[in-house]
C-alpha cells in the first residue's frame, strides 16, 4: 500500500513566476526521462524481483518511492512557477480579459507570450503541470524498460539515471531563480546517489556479465572491426583486453576478406581467448540450471500470497 505524507522531501521554492521555465520542467515531470517515468521504470521492474531477490525488490521500490516524491518536488514546483494564471483563467466576469494579471498592459503583454509558449498551460491546464514534456507529447509508457532480469535491468536504470542527472544539468541554463536552482541541485543529486545504487546492486549478482543466461559465443566476442576507412582509432575498445570478458582484442582490418574467407564467419574458430566452445556451453548448462533453481525455489505454484503481515520487527 501507499499512503501520502503531506510534506515534500526537498523544500521546494519559487522566487517568482516563470511559464517559461516552467514549460522546460515539465521535461523531468512527464518526460522520457523525467521523474514519473523513472518511478514507474523501478515499480514495475520491483514485481519480478520480489521473491527471488528480495533484497532488490526492496531498493527498486524504494528508490519508485523515492521518484514519486520527486514528481511531486517537480510538479509543485511548476504549479509555483505559473502562480498567477490559473486564479486568471477562472476570472471569467473580468471582461478585461488577463489585463490584471500581475498588474500593467505590459505585464499582461508579457504574460500572453509566456503562456503561448505553452498554450496547453493556457487553454487546457490553466497554469497547472500536465503528464507531457516540454513539447506537450503526452507522457507514455513506452518510456519504461523492464525485462525481468536484474543483469539487464539494474543496467538500463544506471542509464537511466545518467540521462535523468544530465537533463537537470542542462536546466540549470534556463533559470536564474536560486531557490529553483537549489531543488534541481538536489534532484540532480539524487539521482547520482540512484546511479550508484544500482550499480552496487548489480555488483551483489555474479555473474552478471553478459545480462541474462546465455554465454557470448568466443568465436565472435573478442573481434573489433574495422567497418570504415581512413583515420581509424584504436584504443581500449579494440586494443588490449575487453573490459569484461578480459579477452585479448582482435582487430580486423579488413572485415570483407574476414567474411569471404571464413564461409561467412561460420567457419571461424576461437581465438586468443581462453574460452571455449564447451565451457561456454557448459557455462549455459550451469547458469541456466542456478538461475531458473533460484527463480522456481523462491516461487510457490499453489496458494499464492504476496505479502506476510508479520508483526513489525524491530531490529
Ligand atoms: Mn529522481
Ligand atoms: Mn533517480
Amino acid at each position: 500500500m501507499f499512503y501520502h505524507v503531506k510534506e515534500l522531501q526537498f523544500n521546494a521554492r519559487v522566487s517568482k513566476p516563470d511559464p517559461r521555465f516552467a514549460r522546460l520542467m515539465l521535461e523531468q515531470f512527464g518526460g522520457a526521462n523525467g521523474e514519473l517515468a523513472a518511478a514507474m521504470q523501478y515499480f514495475v521492474q520491483a514485481f519480478s524481483c520480489h521473491d527471488p531477490y528480495p533484497e532488490i525488490y526492496d531498493m527498486l521500490m524504494d528508490i519508485a518511492a523515492e521518484e514519486l516524491g520527486h514528481l511531486e518536488i517537480v510538479g509543485a514546483t511548476i504549479q509555483m512557477l505559473l502562480t498567477g494564471i490559473n486564479g486568471e483563467m477562472k476570472d471569467m466576469a473580468d471582461n478585461a480579459e488577463i489585463n490584471q494579471m500581475m498588474g500593467g498592459k505590459a505585464a499582461k503583454e508579457d504574460f500572453i507570450h509566456q503562456t503561448t509558449i505553452n498554450p496547453q498551460f493556457g487553454v487546457i491546464s490553466a497554469g497547472s503541470p500536465i503528464l507531457s514534456d516540454s513539447y506537450g507529447n503526452p507522457w507514455c509508457a513506452s518510456y519504461i524498460s523492464a525485462n525481468a532480469d536484474p543483469t539487464v535491468d539494474l543496467r538500463s536504470n544506471i542509464a537511466s539515471e545518467a540521462r535523468a542527472k544530465i537533463v537537470y544539468e542542462y536546466l540549470f541554463k534556463f533559470t536564474d531563480d536560486p531557490y529553483v536552482k537549489e531543488t534541481l541541485s538536489f534532484l540532480m543529486t539524487r539521482e547520482v546517489t540512484h546511479y550508484q545504487q544500482f550499480e552496487a546492486a548489480l555488483e551483489t549478482i555474479k555473474p552478471n556479465f553478459p545480462p541474462g543466461i546465455l554465454q557470448a559465443d568466443p568465436r565472435y566476442s573478442n573481434r573489433a572491426y574495422n567497418m570504415s576507412k581512413g583515420n581509424d582509432a584504436r584504443g581500449p575498445w579494440n586494443k588490449g583486453e575487453s573490459t569484461q570478458l578480459k579477452e585479448p582484442w582482435i582487430y580486423i582490418e579488413d572485415v570483407q576478406k574476414e567474411v569471404i574467407s571464413t564461409n561467412g564467419l561460420a567457419d571461424l574458430k576461437p581465438e586468443k581467448t581462453s574460452m571455449t566452445m564447451d565451457e561456454a556451453a557448459e557455462m549455459n548448462q550451469k547458469l541456466s540450471k542456478e538461475r531458473s533453481q533460484k527463480v522456481k525455489k523462491a516461487t510457490k505454484e499453489k496458494d499464492m500470497q504476496w505479502s506476510m503481515f508479520d508483526k513489525p520487527k524491530h531490529k
